[in-house]
């Protein structure tokens, strides 16, 4: 086993641990570890909510959850002789459960806190519970499905500069101002801005902390540098290329999934747990101008569970509530496929919740299949039909 070189403790919030993370993004952020290129070594994370959700039946906890916490993620890790326009090589050499906390949870966050991709249909929190049983999973929950895992952070990355920060600042707050389209309600929100409400910034010197915290950008979305991707296929055995901002690279992660769909539709959608992430690294000097990076790649593993029979949902971009056409637009496409997968499920004994819940974190995959047919995108869902102990087919 490599060295564990961040531990947690799940009984202690994040900022009470030995060795504190953080929950926003700054280039001050001190490191917290060191490695060298070529090392391996071992990560613990807790899950996104730093232990806010609780295993139990009652959704009270994910209707209530203070989501200025989120993301808390661990690092960052100084790696030796990095430096800015070099890539950092990172291997997920393993990741998986912490004994004796072989639990996750799906949720659908509530439309007035948090939402989630079909908050308009489905506006109550609700909770699914999953069981982890080596590679498969289970949920008293949603009784008659189980699968494996395709376990992944769903957050990994490398500090923005200072630079690079405030351009995210800027484009982010520019969004904001000018409002969303007039047939989008604003839920969820546009952007999470800087909030220093619940802010843990690791080691930095209290007399830092209210101008970083002023300034430090919310973990929610995936940016140039990766962060909060959500790609299901980041899964063991993967090599991810990021390009590295600042001295030392900081390397940080968390957010782990034991399962996730591709969307992870419901924002707390995929199977949410705390665990550990085996990782190598090394750098490529100079790589990012070399091969033009702007946003990290990367070469998934070998080891994802094979499913090969699906039944696929299709979806166009025509709005559901006022039969509007859209132009091409996949978000609509996606939703309306998501929303065929789940109205066909109902009839199969699930409600709409335990369907949403299942679409979010079970292996599914979505496509943008035609972007060019005007005017409608058409995206399609495909559902692993051996996740079910029943046929699911249309007979
Ligand atoms: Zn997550």
């Amino acid at each position: 086993m490599p060295e564990t070189l961040f531990k947690v403790d799940l009984t202690k919030p994040m900022n009470e641990q030995e060795l504190p993370g953080h929950n926003r993004w700054h280039p001050d952020i001190p490191a917290v570890v060191s490695v060298n290129p070529g090392d391996v070594f071992r990560i613990e994370c807790k899950d996104w909510t730093d232990g806010q959700i609780k295993d139990n039946d009652d959704p009270s906890d994910i209707r209530d959850v203070d989501l200025n916490v989120v993301h808390v993620l661990s690092g960052p890790i100084h790696v030796n002789g990095a430096e800015p326009g070099d890539i950092l090589v990172v291997d997920l050499l393993d990741i998986g459960a912490l004994p004796g906390d072989e639990w996750g949870f799906t949720g659908i966050f509530a439309r007035e806190n948090g939402g989630g991709f079909l908050t308009d249909h489905f506006p109550e929190a609700a909770k699914a519970i999953w069981d982890l049983q080596g590679i498969y999973t289970s949920s008293r929950h949603i009784p008659g499905v189980r699968f494996a895992g395709i376990t992944h952070p769903g957050l990994i990355g490398c500090a923005p500069s200072h630079e690079l920060l405030a351009e995210w600042n800027r484009r982010e707050k520019a969004l904001v101002d000018k409002g969303g389209p007039p047939w989008k309600p604003q839920i969820p929100p546009l952007a999470a801005l800087p909030n220093p409400d619940k802010a843990i910034l690791g080691t930095l010197p209290s007399s830092e902390f209210d101008r970083v915290a002023a300034e430090a950008a919310r973990t929610v979305p995936p940016r140039e540098h990766g962060g909060n991707c959500d790609i299901k296929n980041l899964s063991k055995g993967s090599r991810i290329y990021f390009p590295v901002y600042v001295d030392g690279a900081k390397l940080s992660m968390g957010d782990i999934h034991f399962s996730q769909g591709d969307g992870e539709i419901s924002f707390c959608g995929a199977i949410e747990m705390s665990g550990y992430i085996d990782l190598h690294v090394d750098i490529i000097k100079g790589g990012v101008e070399k091969y033009g990076m702007v946003n990290p790649i990367f070469k998934p593993g070998p080891v994802e569970p094979h499913y090969s029979e699906y039944l696929i949902f299709e979806g166009i971009s025509v709005d559901e509530f006022s039969g509007e056409q859209y132009y091409l637009d996949a978000h609509v496409s996606y939703r309306r496929a998501c929303l065929n997968a789940i109205e066909y499920l109902k009839k199969f004994g699930f409600t709409g919740e335990q369907a949403y819940l299942l679409l979010s974190c079970a292996p599914v995959e979505g496509r943008i299949s035609g972007i060019v047919d005007i005017p409608n995108a058409c995206c399609t869902l495909a559902l692993p039909t051996a996740i079910f102990d029943r046929d699911i087919l249309p007979s």
